[in-house]
């Protein structure tokens, strides 16, 4: 109920109206399962290893040892914990103290509990990203096949989002700061008014199926998807030119398959915000400073081309 509200608030104030899980995913919001998961395993770790004597410790220390062979109620504390550390796949220390990495027994004891939270949030992630897998079996990484829906058609473009740590904001949304990333978040999260398969027309109160829209701009029978606007319709694939000059560039510069080479998917990925597929992990960040200005750029002027055959 909490995360319902949160979302559709998050989505009425972005005009991001998609899949609850596309956005959460977009803007870094771990399901709250995951996120009360990762609070009660760090409340673990301040009652058995920071703040031990506090009378609240102690009585979860007494309780916790006796919790098989009492009663306790579905909702103690003590059982609400272990199924957080079930949740997050770490149950195999519980109930002892937790595992502690490096990082936390080095650090100084003002910090530890900083650092155990940070260390925390990859595994929170992993978990949120094998419900993921769990419940959209057709995101293998990378994903293929003809797109059956708008969450597949999401994976399809930006499967890449899901190698990163997941809870936190993506690079597009913070790198350049003083430019508004918006319509990229739009775009990306499929909300875009002026994309034929991302209009909102809810009909019997269901939005209409992705493939459902055709472009206005060509004949019938060709899908109004973003992958067409950006690079197959003869109204607007030209804006796209000057960025897809730039991208094959440094496809070419980094030692990359050559842009010809690439699926209409792997082409719309890097022209929307994501790192090329093959290119590894530690050279993302420079890739995305060198190419986020003019993907913004891109973006404002397919508006403005939208906006104008309107
Ligand atoms: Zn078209």
């Amino acid at each position: 109920m909490v995360e319902r509200t949160l979302i559709h608030s998050l989505q009425r104030t972005l005009h991001s109206f998609t899949f609850p899980h596309i956005t959460m995913i977009e803007l870094g919001i771990p399901p709250l399962i995951l996120q009360q998961a990762l609070q009660l395993v760090a409340l673990h770790f301040r009652y058995t290893v920071l703040h031990t004597n506090t009378i609240a410790a102690k009585l979860y220390n007494l309780r916790r040892k006796f919790r098989c062979s009492n009663a306790h109620l579905q909702h103690t504390i003590e059982n609400r914990i272990a199924k957080a550390h079930s949740t997050l796949m770490i149950s195999s220390t519980y109930p002892g103290p937790p595992f502690m990495p490096r990082s936390v027994t080095l650090a100084k004891p003002k910090n530890k509990g900083k650092f155990y939270a940070t260390f925390l949030k990859p595994i929170v992630s992993a978990g949120w990203l094998r419900q993921i897998r769990l419940k959209y079996p057709q995101t293998p990484l990378p994903p293929s096949g003809n797109v059956s829906s708008r969450l597949h058609a999401h994976f399809l473009l930006h499967h890449l989002s899901l190698c990163n740590n997941l809870y936190k904001l993506p690079p597009y949304l913070t790198m350049c700061a003083h430019r508004n990333p918006m319509s990229l978040l739009r775009l990306r999260s499929q909300s875009h008014q002026s994309i034929l398969t991302h209009m909102l027309t809810i009909v019997d109160n269901k939005r209409d199926a992705y493939d459902s829209r055709g472009c206005l701009y060509c004949p019938s029978g060709v899908t109004g998807s973003e992958i067409h606007l950006i690079l197959e319709c003869p109204a607007t694939s030209d804006v796209a030119l000057d960025l897809i000059q730039l991208l094959t560039c440094l496809l070419y510069d980094t030692c990359q398959p050559d842009w010809s080479t690439l699926t209409t998917h792997q082409q719309t990925s890097p022209i929307l915000g994501d790192p090329p597929s093959t290119l590894p992990k530690k050279f993302h960040h420079v890739w995305l400073q060198s190419t986020l200005p003019a993907i913004l750029d891109y973006v404002i002027h397919l508006e403005t081309v939208l906006y104008n055959m309107t």
